[in-house]
């Protein structure tokens, strides 16, 4: 393993003054975490010096890999030339020539791109958008938001409000008056007696039924990952996304693209929405990827049209009243630009399209294991489902064995982001097939010897 640094011999029992995301205040005391202490290629070590494959990729990020020696020397290059710059009073080379590189990239007429600090801002600036183009355009009634059941949007008030897992909601407050959920597209959920066809045609026709009660006057835009990521790596049915793109057109109901994901080549493509789906959004929300979680950097982009309406109909300044301290943060923005050199220079995209099919077939040959009801994968994301008695499914039960399964495999070897009853695999696109095949090695034994566990 090259680039991986020795990492010392100790063990944290517990993170008792350290409130993680998620986590249960009440377990604070209690709570056993794994700590990280160093990284190289798909690889992390823990403070044990166990050395584990990076599964989940950090959170769906670490695309180009741990260790990237470019991105290193890019983001110490940039400090010592320029650490900070106020993005509100000043501009700053290196954040203009990203929003130049990144606008030649994008789909259709997405050439206005605003940054932000990661996913969840990017979001938020995007909804945000849409409230301030409708204001603009004059009619401020039109602001409910279409999300659905087990979309992740993000963490701010705003983006936790438009997520649709639902367990996830208990004790915190959430907007409800204006945001609304359509059932989950996932074809594995529809009735015994349905096609995926007509699963895909119903899931359609909740959009435009959702859109026709509220009155489309009402309603200011729909919301969708591509592929539902945290909600569990739901592959919605062919033609699904292309089609609710078609009905908010008719609607005049914005379409926002959340590529948090998706974009910087999970799917293959540096954005999915056009290249994999044949969709052009109104607005597309990425992050994670852009930098490889090297540093956080979020990016909103948005289409001229929107802006060209609001000047039209605009005889007075129209101010976006929006930004953060560290929007287009220059040192974030060199290792944007050094992860961007690497995957034109490692043809990482090409990679990806060509070693996907490999991870689909070795990730499904799961199936024969009693517990796995379902697999999916697109791209270079993938979830194992696991249901300990298929047909009647005890989510917390089923929860608990993905857990199990986790632990497991970080004794193998393998870390597992497991989410709900399915374990999520999202690993850096550098992959080789080798390691593909470790990898679904471990996860086989991992969930075999959890399947042998008692409860
Ligand atoms: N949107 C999607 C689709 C996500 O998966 C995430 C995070 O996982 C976010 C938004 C929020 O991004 P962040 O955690 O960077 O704020």
């Amino acid at each position: 393993m090259s680039g991986v640094v020795q990492a010392a011999d100790e063990t944290w029992k517990t993170d008792d003054h350290f409130l993680h995301p998620w986590q249960d205040v009440t377990a604070m005391d209690r709570d056993e975490w794994t700590h990280l202490e160093a990284s190289g290629g798909i690889y992390v070590r823990d403070s044990k010096g166990n050395q584990l494959i990076d599964g989940p990729g950090g959170m769906w990020c670490v695309n180009v890999g741990h260790g990237r020696e470019e991105i290193v020397e890019a983001v110490a290059g940039q400090m010592r030339k320029l650490s900070y710059f106020s993005p509100w009073s000043m501009a700053s080379t290196a954040s203009s020539e990203l929003a130049q590189r990144l606008t030649a990239m994008t789909p259709g007429d997405l050439n206005t791109v605003f940054f932000t600090t990661g996913g969840s801002t990017a979001v938020d600036s995007a909804l945000r958008f849409v409230f301030f183009y409708n204001n603009c355009l004059g009619r401020p009634e039109k602001k409910h938001i279409i999300s659905r059941v087990n979309a992740y949007h993000g963490s701010t008030y705003l983006t936790a409000s438009c997520s649709g897992k639902m367990r996830e909601k208990a004790q915190m407050d959430m907007i409800e008056d204006t945001i609304h959920f359509l059932p989950c597209p996932k074809p594995k959920d529809r009735a015994a007696d349905m096609s995926v066809e007509a699963f895909c045609d119903e899931k359609v026709a909740d959009l435009e039924n959702k859109i026709l009660e509220l009155g489309a006057d009402k309603v200011a835009a729909f919301i969708a990952e591509p592929v539902l990521a945290s909600g569990g790596v739901i592959i919605p049915p062919e033609g699904y996304y292309k089609r609710c793109h078609e009905i908010c057109k008719k609607h005049d109901v914005l379409f926002i693209a959340d590529e948090v994901v998706t974009a910087f080549g999970r799917l293959g493509y540096y954005f999915a929405s056009e290249d994999v789906f044949g969709v052009t959004p109104d607005l597309l929300t990425t992050a994670k990827g852009l930098t490889s979680g090297y540093l956080p950097l979020g990016a909103l982009f948005i289409s001229d049209r929107l802006i060209e309406e609001i000047k039209s109909v605009s005889n007075e300044p129209r101010s976006f009243f929006s930004g953060f301290t560290y929007s287009g943060h220059p040192v974030s923005v060199a290792a944007a630009q050094a992860n961007l050199d690497i995957f034109e220079n490692d043809k990482l995209l090409e990679h990806v399209r060509e070693i996907s099919p490999y991870f689909a077939n070795a990730l499904k040959s799961l199936s024969d294991l009693p517990v796995v009801t379902d697999v999916r994968v697109q791209g270079m994301m993938a979830a194992v489902e696991c249901e300990l008695d298929a047909g009647t499914p005890d989510e917390n039960r089923d929860t608990g064995f993905t857990a199990k399964v986790d632990a497991i495999c970080q004794e193998l070897g393998l870390l597992v982001r497991p989410t709900y009853n399915a374990c999520v695999m999202s690993p850096p696109l550098t992959i080789t097939k080798a390691e593909i095949d470790d990898l679904v090695a471990k996860l086989r034994e991992g969930i075999t010897r959890a399947m042998q566990i008692e409860d």
